[in-house]
Formats: structure tokens, sequence, C-alpha cells
């Protein structure tokens, strides 16, 4: 069980010296109770206490680092039941099947669009993360070929192999020593020979169940022999059950803090029908999957998840947003178009790309709005007339553009006088609504 803050608070030095940046010792226990504060910030915490402490305000969802290097990702670390209560901290992972039934080519396609899977979207890079192996052959030299190619092919790309034959496991690790790989496959029939393979080679171990009572008594098992990173399956490869058996496991590890359940999940999503597949790992990004298995990289598929996951995995009480400042389009010369917006990545983006498509030099400016949307921003009083002049004057655009024409959103019309009285000299041009019709527009200029 978690502990309270009073708990807690007997727990500290009681010095109320303020190093850890609260006032009094009692308000810091009551931000660690919150999972506000970090234990770290108290320099003075004895030992003993740190001890009991760390167990207490550790995540009640481990944290575990997947992979290595660049492409490594981070899975769990969860600490709420829903977004809105604080965030959610690490987004899921996406994972391809390669069968090791596979022909070579077809290994090779899979790699291939695993690699290409990456796309920008607004300002984030979202990809494809890692690729499951699996021994679908249940021949260990299958196992073997396949992982030897996919460490030469995809190197830096996280793996996790899947098999229940431990020495399969070995050979097949070795392909991904230092780059902590999952192995995943262990169940009551092998868990102690799989949690020494995974040992051996620092990796994670999946441990797959049927159902939430083996489940538990497979990570206490995990656990009583040393292994303490885990990913767990709980068995459920329908929609219903995942979301049924995700949210048990969620609400066991956060609201009861009840550690054989306080692990990231897996879930199997592969289907025949690409629409099927996609629904079932939809149902994992909303509910607390930390790894997705799917049977293939199809661009539809990828870009509707990526884009869930991404507003899923958003901080909901902080806009995404861009830099303030003056975005060169092209080459702009001093004659070219200079045109107004706000900061929220989403808007950025949109317009910036329209701008692109005009294939007409120009200039962006971008005003910080707090990450608030053009009618957002006006409604709320950060995007007006003496602000937006402001900002043009000091953002030392006159020493860079010919021209006094400054063109505002379709949607600020309103404000195109008032910023004309307040920016003496400048034209105000009245831009259009949607972003779609920049292009257009621009080059009717
Ligand atoms: S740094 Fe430690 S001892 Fe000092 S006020 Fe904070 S909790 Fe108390």
């Amino acid at each position: 069980m978690a502990l309270t803050g009073v708990e807690i608070f007997k727990l500290l030095p009681k010095t109320n010296c303020k190093k850890c940046g609260h006032p009094t010792c009692l308000a810091f226990a009551m931000k660690l109770a919150q999972r506000q504060a970090s234990l770290d910030a108290c320099p003075d915490v004895s030992e003993d206490a740190k001890k009991l402490l760390g167990e207490a305000s550790a995540p009640p969802v481990r944290p575990i680092t997947f992979g290595a290097g660049d492409k490594a990702v981070k899975l769990g670390e969860e600490t709420v039941l829903f977004r809105h209560e604080k965030k959610f901290v690490n987004p899921c992972a996406f994972a391809v099947e390669i069968k090791d039934t596979s022909r070579e080519a077809d290994v090779l396609k899979t790699i291939e669009d695993v690699l290409g899977s990456e796309i920008d979207r607004v300002g984030q890079k979202l990809r494809v993360d890692a690729i499951l192996i699996s021994n679908a052959s249940g021949d260990p030299k299958a196992l073997e070929s396949v992982s030897r190619l996919v460490s030469e092919k995809a190197a830096g790309v996280p793996v996790i192999i899947s098999t229940t034959d431990a020495g399969a496991a070995v050979s097949a690790l070795g392909y991904f020593k230092d780059k902590r790989p999952v192995l995943f496959g262990a169940n009551a029939n092998n868990i102690e020979s799989m949690a020494k393979a995974a040992g051996s080679f620092k990796a994670i171990l999946g441990v797959t169940a049927n159902g939430l009572d083996e489940l538990i008594s497979l990570t206490e098992k995990a656990k009583s022999l040393g292994t303490e990173d885990l990913v767990v399956d709980p068995g459920a490869r329908k929609a219903g059950g995942i979301i049924e058996q995700n949210t048990i496991i969620r609400r066991a590890a956060i609201k009861k803090n009840f550690k054989s359940l306080g692990y990231p999940v897996i879930t199997f999503a592969q289907r025949d029908d690409n629409m099927l597949e996609s629904l079932i790992a939809v149902a994992g990004v909303a509910k607390y999957s930390s790894i997705i298995v799917l049977s293939s990289v199809t661009k539809w598929k990828s870009l509707a998840l990526f884009t869930l996951r991404q507003n899923i995995y958003t901080d909901p009480q902080v806009p995404m947003q861009v830099e303030q400042k003056i975005y060169k389009i092209g080459e702009p010369t001093p004659e070219s178009p200079l045109m107004i917006t706000t900061n929220f990545s989403l808007t950025y983006f949109i317009v910036s790309g329209e701008v692109e498509n005009s294939r007409v030099p120009s200039r962006l400016a971008v005003m910080d709005c707090e990450g608030l949307s053009v009618l957002t921003a006006w409604a709320a009083g950060k995007f007006t007339a003496s602000k937006i002049a402001q900002f043009i004057k000091e953002a030392g655009i006159e020493n860079e553009v010919s021209h006094r024409e400054l063109i505002i959103p379709g949607y600020v019309a309103i404000l195109s006088g008032a910023i004309e009285d307040k920016l003496e000299g400048w034209k105000v041009t009245v831009g259009p609504r949607e972003a779609n019709a920049i292009p257009a527009f621009l080059k009717s200029k």
C-alpha cells in the first residue's frame, strides 16, 4: 500500500530546511504522497528512510527502458487511471511481428517498412518502434537466422524475441547483447529457464498467462527468481477481454499499489483483417497497453494509430506549442509576404505546410499565445490588436521587409482596423479563414 503524507513525514528529517524547495517537511511529504515530487529533492533523508520511501514513492507501474540508444522506448511509469487527472507518461510502443517461417525477402520487406515508418507530426517524430520475432516454426535455427537478419538490417530497433524454448531464446538473444530486448514467452512451465536466459542477456522478461490469477503467481515467481523488469500478457486476445484485463491491471497497480500487477502490459492485436487489427490496437492505446503487436506496417493504419497515441499521451494541461519567432519559408526576399498566426503547434504546422505548398517564399510571424489556436487565443485576449502590434514592433521585422503589409488570419478580420491604428504605416490584409485556401491566396498576390 502507498504511504500517506503523514506516514512519509515521520520518515523525513523534520528540520524544515527548505532545501527541497518546499516550505516544510510536511509540505514535501504531502507532495511525495501525491507523487508530485521526487525523494531526491531532499538531500538529508537517511538511507533507511530512503529505502522505505523509495519503494513507497516508486511509480505504481514499473518504469522500464526497452531497447538501447536513440530508438529506445520507455515503458510504464504511469501514475493515474485517467489522462485528465494528470497525464499519461510513456506512450505505448508499436511492434510489428516477423515470423521465423517467413521468406527472407518478406523479412527484409517488413524491416524496410519499419525503418521507413517514421513520420513528422506537429514537430514530433512518430514511428513503429519495435520488431517482434516469433518462433512460429518451433525451430531454434529458424529463430536464430531471422534474429541475425534483424540485428544486421534493423540495428538499433528494439526487439522482442517470442518463444517458449529457453534454449532457442539464448541463441537469438546473443544477437541483441546490451540492447535491452524483451524475451517473451515465460509461462508456468518454463519460467525458471526463461528467467535465467533473460538474466544472462539483461533482457526484459515477457510473462504470458491464462488469466490474471496465473499472471500474479508468475510475476511473483519471476520476482523471487531475481527478475524485476517484466512486461506482462494476461492472455486476452479479443478487444473486450483486453480492455477488461488491462483495466483491472491498471486499477490494481494505481489504486491498490499492487506490485504483482504493476508492470507494463503487452497486447497482441494481429489479425488478417487490417481494420479489425487497428480497432483492437485502438483499444490497447486507449486502455493501458504499453506494447502493441501488429501484423504489418500499413501507412493508413500507422497514421491513425500514431495520431491517436500522440493525442492520448499529450499532457492535457500543456498545449503543444512552437517557439515565438519569424519563420522563413522558402527563401524570402524583402518583398515577400508576411503572415501572422499563433504558436499552437497544429496551427503552425498546418499554416506553414500550406505556405510551403504555395511555393511562394514567405515569412510567417508566429506569436506566443500560450499554445492556443487563433480563435481561442483571440477569445482569451491573447491575440489582440495591441499585442500583435507590440510583437511586430519588437520582432525587428521592419528591418527585414521592404513593405509594410501584414496578412492576418481570416478568422480575426475584425482586428484589421485596430492593428492598423496601432502599427503606424502598416497595411493589414485579411487572409483566408481556412489554411487550405492559403496557396491560392498567396499565388494571387
Ligand atoms: S529538504 Fe528534507 S529536511 Fe529540508 S525541508 Fe525538505 S524534506 Fe525537510
